[in-house]
């Protein structure tokens, strides 16, 4: 079992999840925004995407017979700075990762895809059939990947499961992992941070969108369970189920300053805070409910809700880093 990306916050998850399901993930990571730390569930091949003689020297090594592809750039603020580095890294890595696998006549793969591939869908309840647009760089980037596994589909036989995903947050209950990044963009992690004085304040990205108290609305999902449905979704494949995309969040949005009082909750202590401009690429809201994935997969998410997230998250964060 291979898994690029498997020293990231949420492919190290991923790497947990597998070994207790049996499997020995291999972890194959550039270690540019991953930490060899972080890998402690299987052997490690550290290497880049867009390496392809490296890439082949590992399916060799290894021979696995299905991929779960996590390795990605996934800033979106990044994206829409610098989009070359998004379609290069994420796009062209991709393809040479999925090429390999044709090549060594791997059969199943399973694709870390984005609500960011739907775009700004004002009063639209979204579903996997929904229509993608994506208005940022990384959501575009990541369609793109969706696009070529199709074709690869039809053509090559590569049968593939694409889980699009809302915002992932809390970490591994047992504190062995948790989402670490050098720098942190992400919500969860950055209220924490300025929570305990890693930082000054919590820049709000907006506060006049259209939503009830003017800032974005996010569905927030444990990664713990969705990195459960992956594994679900490897099951699938390898029970021969067939291309399936399923969407992961939970059906209940929460704004940036719903997610603030939660961690001033379960904290107990005051988010420092400042209002700041819109960001480049945000959508107003993103929310889609699971039930593809609950009635066919049969995935229960059970640590999704706000508090156990951050709990989670807060815990990790007093006692656990990594280390390149
Ligand atoms: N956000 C914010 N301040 C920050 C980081 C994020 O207000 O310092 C907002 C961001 O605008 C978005 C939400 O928090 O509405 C989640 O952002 P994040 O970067 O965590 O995930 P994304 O939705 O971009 O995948």
């Amino acid at each position: 079992m291979l898994v690029t990306g498997g020293a990231g916050y949420i492919g190290s998850h991923a790497c947990k999840a597998l070994k207790q399901a049996g499997y020995t993930p291999v972890t194959f990571d550039n270690l540019i925004t991953g930490w060899k730390d972080a890998v402690k569930f299987g052997p490690f091949e550290r290497g880049d995407l867009l390496d392809r003689a490296r890439v082949n020297e590992v399916f060799a090594k290894y021979k696995p017979t299905a991929v779960m592809h996590f390795a990605a750039l996934s800033q979106v603020g990044e994206s829409m700075q610098i989009p070359g580095k998004y379609w290069r890294n994420n796009v062209f890595g991709s393809l040479e990762l999925i090429d390999a696998a044709v090549e060594f006549g791997v059969k199943n793969f399973v694709f870390s895809s984005t609500c960011a591939t739907y775009g700004d869908q004002d009063n639209v309840v979204l579903d996997e059939n929904s229509v993608q647009l994506p208005i940022n760089s990384y959501g575009a980037s990541k369609r793109a990947i969706e696009d070529i596994l199709a074709n690869y589909s039809e053509s090559n036989g590569l049968n593939h499961v694409i889980f699009r995903y809302f915002n992932v947050a809390g970490g591994d209950p047992d504190g062995e992992v948790g989402e670490f990044h050098q720098p942190e963009t992400h919500l969860v992690p950055l209220i924490l941070d300025a929570i305990d004085g890693k930082r000054d304040a919590l820049t709000i990205f907006g506060t006049d969108y259209e939503t009830p108290d003017g800032t974005c609305i996010r569905d927030y999902v444990h990664v713990c369970d969705l990195v459960d449905a992956h594994v679900l979704g490897l099951k699938w494949l390898e029970d021969g189920k067939g291309d399936r995309v399923f969407n992961l969040g939970t059906g209940k949005g929460f704004s940036v300053r719903e997610v603030m009082d939660a961690a001033a909750y379960v904290t107990n202590r005051v988010v420092p805070q400042i209002e700041g401009e819109r960001r480049a690429g945000d959508c107003t809201k993103l929310v889609s409910g699971s039930v593809r994935a609950e009635t066919e997969l049969g995935w229960k998410p059970n640590r999704s809700n706000l508090e156990t997230m951050i709990k989670d998250a807060w815990r990790w964060h007093q006692n656990g880093h990594f280390e390149k």
